[in-house]
């Protein structure tokens, strides 16, 4: 078989670049993500280096080749974005995951791309700190796939993405060469942004192989405060009112009523009969100020609400934050199968999203349901399916496209954390025009002249 010598080939010659160890078998678990549909690539060999002068050779020796190079963080990526579409060469970062650095009275940490997410957050909480980004995933993500995604979470909403929390980038480029942009630097604007062009380029520009990253102290408090309404019109208008109100939670969160109806059983604080739309607001800081924020949130969203909880007690706190990240997974065992989509849009087109979410689902006769970070305007509108009924699995891809379009009518994006990926393919011309667009494709000719990096992506 052609793709067997080929693949075979590749590993004889790779071997020679990179140490024994880095190779390994190319087997299913390099070859998806979990986009959820159905989707495996092929690779003609797998490496797991564990320096970046070995992603260099890598990377070196697929240009020298022309053969397609996949960056491969922890997998959890939900656009496809990690699946070697067009064959090649996947670089998995899980061996080059070392912390290089950690000054915690500096508010800083110098880590490789293959460190997760979870142990970054860990690291810094146990000296008072805080690494912001919580995307859902954490103890799998990496921190070089959240550069590369510019993944996002509930707090970003008062704290921004990854990518306001990078100082600095370490990556290879073609044709292999290594560059550091940024480092332990707070502000830096000599060249051009390059950093800001590595951050969400989903593996399409460079390899990222390690970060600097800015941390900042732990809040003393964090107190939630939910609101629940009879209908998404009163629980969107209590976000406007918190928003109004002036005050600054860490996170503005909704849940829709078809969210809770699936969720809502082990909801620490109980679903009142007529709760049927929840908005979820945390308040943090110093204890006096986190205190104040909670008052002014209580407030702002009891107008108009069937009930309102604020759990003080750090073990209620925690459930709520526990069940918040089971939700997704409660809404997927529903039928087994389930697109999630995370469109954002203008604040002032929530209730659009909200209630055409539902409308495109019934046209498609399917059951929806939105959630997510209202906040932001990045919500996560869903479709369900029967993943043993390839018809009803058909129906909910075509409500995802419907979907692309209402964000773009809505003025705006198609992806707000999951990144265009491979499913995604062909929206981004839609959103950015044939200037816009023109100007993307250049800027990746300027990095990536043939093409090999992540083929397929970001298109
Ligand atoms: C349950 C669940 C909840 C989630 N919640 C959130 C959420 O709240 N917010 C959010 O933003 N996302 C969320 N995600 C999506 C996903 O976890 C994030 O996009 C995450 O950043 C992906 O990181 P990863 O290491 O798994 O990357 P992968 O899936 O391995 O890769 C993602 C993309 O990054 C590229 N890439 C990976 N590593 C590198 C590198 N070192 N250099 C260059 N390119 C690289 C890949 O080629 C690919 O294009 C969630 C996913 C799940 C399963």
């Amino acid at each position: 078989m052609a793709w067997r010598r080929q693949g075979t080939l590749a590993r004889v010659e790779l071997a020679e670049v990179v140490s024994p160890g880095s190779l390994v078998e190319p087997d299913g678990r390099y070859l998806a993500d979990l986009m959820g549909r159905g989707v495996q690539g092929s690779a003609d060999a797998v490496v797991l280096p564990a320096t970046t002068d070995e992603v260099a050779a890598v990377m070196r020796w697929c240009y020298e080749h022309d053969v397609p190079l996949t960056a491969r963080g922890g997998g959890t990526g939900l656009a496809g974005g990690a699946i070697p579409v067009e064959g090649g060469v996947v670089l998995g970062f899980e061996r080059l995951n070392k912390i290089r650095q950690f000054d915690p009275l500096l508010w800083r940490m110098h880590v490789e791309a293959g460190v997760t997410t979870g142990d970054v957050q860990r690291l810094a909480r146990e000296s008072g700190l805080r690494f912001p980004p919580d995307p859902g995933a954490a103890e799998t993500s990496q921190i070089g796939g959240n550069i590369a995604c510019n993944a996002g979470g509930p707090h970003a909403f008062k704290y921004g993405v990854t990518g306001n929390w990078v100082t600095g980038i370490e990556a290879v480029i073609p044709p292999g060469e290594i560059v550091r942009i940024g480092g332990s630097i707070r502000k830096d604007v000599a060249s051009y942004d390059v950093k800001s062009l590595l951050v969400g380029s989903e593996g399409t520009l460079g390899l990222v192989t390690a970060a600097w990253l800015r941390l900042t102290p732990a809040p003393e408090l964090e107190l939630p405060v939910i609101g629940l309404y009879r209908d998404a019109d009163a629980g969107i208008s209590a976000i406007e009112r918190v928003l109004a109100s002036g005050v600054v939670p860490a996170t503005i969160e909704y849940m829709d009523e078809v969210t809770l109806r699936y969720s809502g059983d082990t909801y620490p604080f109980g679903i009142p009969a007529d709760g049927a739309f929840m908005v979820m607001t945390e308040a943090d800081g110093a204890v006096s100020e986190a205190r104040r924020v909670a008052t002014e949130l209580q407030e702002a969203l009891a107008e108009d609400a069937v009930a309102v909880h604020a759990p003080e007690d750090p073990a209620e706190v925690a459930e709520l934050w526990r069940w918040r990240g089971g939700v997704a997974f409660a809404i997927l065992a529903q039928r087994g199968g389930a697109f999630s989509e995370d469109i954002a849009v203008p604040l002032d087109r929530l209730r659009d999203v909200a209630r055409e979410t539902l409308e495109i689902g019934a046209r498609h006769d399917i059951p929806a349901l939105s959630f997510g970070h209202a906040g932001d305007g990045n919500i996560h509108s869903t479709f369900l399916f029967a993943p043993d009924d390839p018809e009803q699995e058909r129906r909910a891809d075509a409500a995802c496209q419907e979907l692309f379009e209402l964000a773009l009518r809505l003025g705006g994006t198609v992806t707000g954390e999951h990144g265009i990926g491979w499913l995604k393919r062909g929206q981004l011309e839609h959103q950015l025009g044939a200037a816009g667009y023109d100007l993307h494709l250049r800027i990746k000719h300027a990095f990536d002249p043939k093409g090999l990096l992540n083929p397929g992506k970001k298109r």
